[in-house]
């Protein structure tokens, strides 16, 4: 819609101003910075930041139902910086001016309904929120949309005209870093380094399509993000991890997306969100405790992080009476939910900051971590797939986790729950493959369910003087004997009755 027909009192709040006061605030010893640099960690103590507004208190001026007005407009508008994450411009990253933002088409992902055949095999009404519809095909991009954003805008202000960005993954983050970062090459470079083995052709090819520089080390994905910190200490790189807090304000659009897609009413829902670093975890508290706290949401809904016990460190934690929680990382065994599968969650001060928070707020307990096991995650995300849905294998353990909460009661058939569908199905189809031929390594404890495995059938009719090949097809009679006999075989195994 044209600027000039949206309503007069509307237009004035349409396009952001760029205003707000940042700060990296140190989880650790409560000290501030001034965003002028890049920073991850305190200089003083070491610990992670979350970015704070401390300005944030202009935005009370307008009003929670103010907001939702002007959010619901605004994504009428055909203004491209806008139309992602930064539609929430004001509760993300106020200081950035709309010319910095880099919109790549994330955010704003479908909500989808379960089928009602899935709803009743589970047993309760729930959605997917189909995170892997974002450009690089999982949510990530959010992330990295105002992290690289922000890169944009210091790179301008500092004249700077070459910057590398490097980030340790379990696949998704640097296919996402890599996109981003070559939508502004030849000034913002890219390298990436992958556990070797850990993460899928897929998600590889992505990086090296961007044209990252790609480092494969061995180990697991802990050992790589040690390695990321070493060099963003001492080089000057920016580093695009989660422990980037940037990257976190980004993905707490997933939360005011969710609020707009259920017109603010959201405090019976409940959500599931798979937890690996407990960035994105994070990030979801987060967001939903800004819109609570200007009132643009009805209340505080369920949060629910879901982890697999062979990478369970936050479950484990909140596992323990408060008084006993003591955070330990584990060490990790092989899981499908292998973007998941971290042992020493980078985010884990973020999250017990963001919980005790949305607890004090909500005046109860809020926030559960439920753990799931390998074979209800790969048959979750299959069971999903035969009823319409386009699941990764952390998709299967936000279900997984979604059946567990409900087994143990902390939800009753009925309650609404919204699945993160984190990534695309097809990033990662190997776990699908393997099942399918029953070639899991057995470290994963899965044991195909028949019912659930798919094969290709081949088809070739006995008899035939001659078959159809690339490049020699076939004519004539030939042809009509080829096709007869085919047809007459597949009717026969899908058990096809003629026509009267
Ligand atoms: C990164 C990722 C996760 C885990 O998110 P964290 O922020 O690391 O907790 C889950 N699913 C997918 C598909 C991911 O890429
Ligand atoms: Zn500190």
């Amino acid at each position: 819609m044209k600027l000039e027909n949206f309503p007069a009192e509307i237009r004035a709040d349409l396009l952001p101003r760029p205003g707000g006061r940042l700060v990296y605030h140190c989880l650790g010893c409560e000290r501030e910075y001034g965003i002028d640099e890049l920073l991850y960690t305190c200089p003083a103590c070491g610990s992670v930041f979350l970015i704070e507004d401390l300005d944030a208190g202009r935005l009370a001026a307008l009003g929670g139902a103010g907001w939702q007005r002007l959010f619901d407009y605004r994504k009428m508008l055909n203004l491209p910086a806008l139309k992602g994450i930064f539609l929430f411009h004001e509760f993300i990253a106020p200081v950035l001016p709309l010319e910095d933002i880099v919109y790549l088409g994330e955010g704003h992902t479908p909500l989808v309904g379960a089928s009602a055949r899935l709803r009743n095999e589970v047993g309760t009404e729930f959605f997917f929120k189909n995170d892997g519809l974002n450009p690089s095909a999982s949510f990530k991009d959010r992330g990295m949309a105002a992290a690289v954003s922000y890169l944009n805008m210091l790179m301008r202000k500092k004249g700077l005209k070459e910057l590398l960005s490097v980030c340790a993954s379990t696949g998704d983050t640097s296919a996402a870093a890599a996109l981003y970062a070559s939508h502004l090459s030849g000034r913002l470079k890219s390298a990436v380094l992958l556990p070797q083995g850990k993460i899928t052709p897929q998600q590889l090819s992505q990086a090296l399509g961007s044209g990252a520089s790609v480092f494969e080390l061995p180990g697991v994905f802990d050992d790589c993000m040690k390695v990321v910190e070493h060099l963003s200490e001492h080089y000057d790189v920016a580093l695009l991890n989660s422990k980037n807090a940037w990257r976190v304000l980004g993905q707490e659009s997933y939360s005011f997306e969710i609020a707009q897609d259920f017109d603010y009413q959201i405090e019976d829902l409940s959500l599931f969100v798979p937890i690996g670093n407990a960035g994105n975890i994070t990030a979801v508290l987060g967001g939903l405790l800004k819109f609570y706290r200007f009132g643009i949401i009805d209340g505080l809904p369920r949060v629910f992080g879901v982890q697999s016990s062979h990478a369970d460190p936050v479950f484990r934690y909140f596992a323990a009476p408060p008084e006993k929680r003591k955070y330990q990382p584990v060490v990790v065994k092989p899981s499908v939910a292998m973007a998941a599968m971290i042992g020493n969650p980078v985010s884990m001060p973020r999250v017990l900051k963001n919980v005790r928070a949305y607890e004090e707020r909500a005046g109860g307990p809020r926030f559960f971590v439920v753990q799931v096991d390998e074979q209800s995650i790969m048959d979750s995300m299959l069971i999903a797939n035969r009823n319409g849905h386009v699941a990764c294998t952390q998709t299967g353990e936000s279900l997984a986790g979604l059946r567990q909460a409900l087994a143990q009661g902390l939800i009753k058939p009925g309650d609404r729950a919204v699945l993160d569908s984190t990534a695309h199905a097809l990033k990662f189809s190997e776990f699908q493959t393997a099942y399918f031929e029953n070639r899991l390594d057995p470290a994963y404890g899965i044991t195909p369910r028949p019912e659930l495995v798919n094969r290709p059938q081949f088809v070739r009719p006995e008899g035939l003087a001659r078959l159809p090949a690339p490049g020699a097809p076939l004519e004539a009679q030939d042809l009509t004997a080829f096709v007869q006999a085919t047809a007459q075989e597949i009717a026969r195994r899908l058990q096809l009755k003629p026509k009267a």
